[in-house]
């Protein structure tokens, strides 16, 4: 089928939702990318921050096909292999003591959201509001546009569930004046990803911690996007040396094939009971036999290590080569996932369709923000390669 027919057929037929750019991708090997016509490309964006061990790592395909082989889905009516493995993983540091296996980021924030609901539920406390921030993304069920904090995503979808409440990001005191008797939990990114790769600051996010902890408040991450690695840390609240109750994984873990999680210790590990919550596909042997091998990965080699040393090269790259040009706004992120706002004379789109022609993959996210998020074997030179064609850009624009 050429190039063209699927255009034609995505047009006709596929509800008409994204804005996609004119290329089929056929195949991947390591961080390059290839198209129909046998293009090369390099790439800066993994998916949305999803491939995390790049194209055909040897050890994820061959899990992969030898757990095709045996069992894909069984249900969770029965134990499973490779599901066990992947609890046992997930929890053997102590820090969480329950894990529930879903199929997406927007899922495994459902979960989160339920186990603060039943907690308001069991205990009569009345504590079922959530405290969201502005400028969040958690996802595109009707729940989770909801605590999405922004009206983009959910007023067309009215009406929507009520509970959740908004407060700025970054504003401990704002925080304070919004809680409430009926609050249950704070629910917050470490890095908010989709509106333009914020950091919640150091002093933030261990006020938010403790205040929550002070209030009997349960403080929710959601990691879909920061998790699993991508900042150099396993989970990127490690950074701020906080403990939250409840965490959400998703989008790195399962290097490519759909999972979720949703991670819980304490009484909120124990909220549920049998009947409460369930998925049919969620934990799947396929799914979770990948995520073995991405868990195992960041585990037993040195590849969170690279993360944080690579994410340091980029971001050296990109505050030397761009940090000084007239188009640069801010450049912001931890590891590699990376931001580079550009000012609204130059929007974001016209230098990712130039990129791509000349063979690199990016993204961007909120407020004219391009997204850096490449698999993490992503190498030195392939980041020299990237950010010297930024600049390129850059310098040949005239506006
Ligand atoms: C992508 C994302 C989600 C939603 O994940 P899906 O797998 O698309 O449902 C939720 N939260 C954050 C922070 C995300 O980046």
């Amino acid at each position: 089928m050429d190039q063209e027919k699927i255009r034609e057929i995505e047009k006709d037929k596929y509800m008409k939702l994204f804005r996609r750019q004119n290329i089929c991708f056929v195949r991947g090997q390591g961080c390059k990318l290839y198209d129909q016509s046998g293009h090369e490309y390099t790439d800066f964006f993994g998916g949305i921050a999803v491939n995390c061990l790049g194209y055909n790592d040897p050890e994820l395909v061959r899990a992969i096909s030898e757990q095709a082989g045996k069992l894909i889905h069984i249900s969770n009516l029965y134990y499973n292999l490779p599901q066990a493995e992947l609890t046992e993983r997930l929890t053997e540091s102590g820090e969480f003591d329950r894990v529930f296996f879903c199929n997406s980021g927007a899922e495994a924030n459902e979960c989160a959201i339920k186990i603060v609901r039943k907690l308001a539920y069991e205990s009569g406390s009345g504590k079922t509001t959530i405290l969201t921030a502005r400028e969040s993304f958690h996802g595109r069920t009707l729940a989770t546009v909801t605590a999405t904090g922004q009206e983009k995503y959910s007023a067309p979808f009215a009406p929507l569930p009520g509970g959740f409440r908004y407060v700025p990001f970054n504003d401990l005191e704002a925080l304070k004046e919004a809680m409430t008797p009926d609050v249950g939990a704070i629910m917050l990114e470490c890095i908010q990803g989709e509106s333009g790769i914020t950091p919640a600051t150091y002093d933030y996010l261990v006020g938010v911690y403790a205040y929550a902890k002070q209030k009997g408040v349960l403080l929710v991450l959601d990691e879909v996007q920061t998790g699993t690695g991508r900042t150099g840390a396993f989970y990127c609240y490690e950074h701020y040396g906080i403990k939250p109750d409840i965490v959400t994984l998703a989008k790195g873990l399962g290097g490519g094939v759909p999972i979720g999680c949703c991670l819980a210790r304490g009484e909120a590990a124990d909220a549920f009971r049998p009947g409460d919550h369930g998925t049919t596909f969620g934990g799947n042997p396929l799914a979770c036999a990948a995520a073995n091998v991405v868990v195992g990965r960041l585990q037993d080699t040195d590849l969170l290590a690279q993360v944080a040393e690579k994410g340091e090269y980029l971001a050296d790259a990109l505050a030397q080569k761009l940090a000084r040009h007239k188009f640069v706004r801010d450049i912001r992120g931890k590891g590699l996932l990376r931001g580079v706002q550009l000012d609204e004379s130059l929007p974001v789109a016209s230098v990712v369709g130039k990129m791509l022609s000349l063979g690199f993959v990016i993204g961007t996210c909120g407020h004219n923000t391009l997204r850096l998020a490449p698999p993490y074997i992503i190498s030195h030179e392939e980041i020299d390669e990237m950010t010297d064609t930024l600049e390129t850009i850059f310098a040949n624009t005239n506006l």
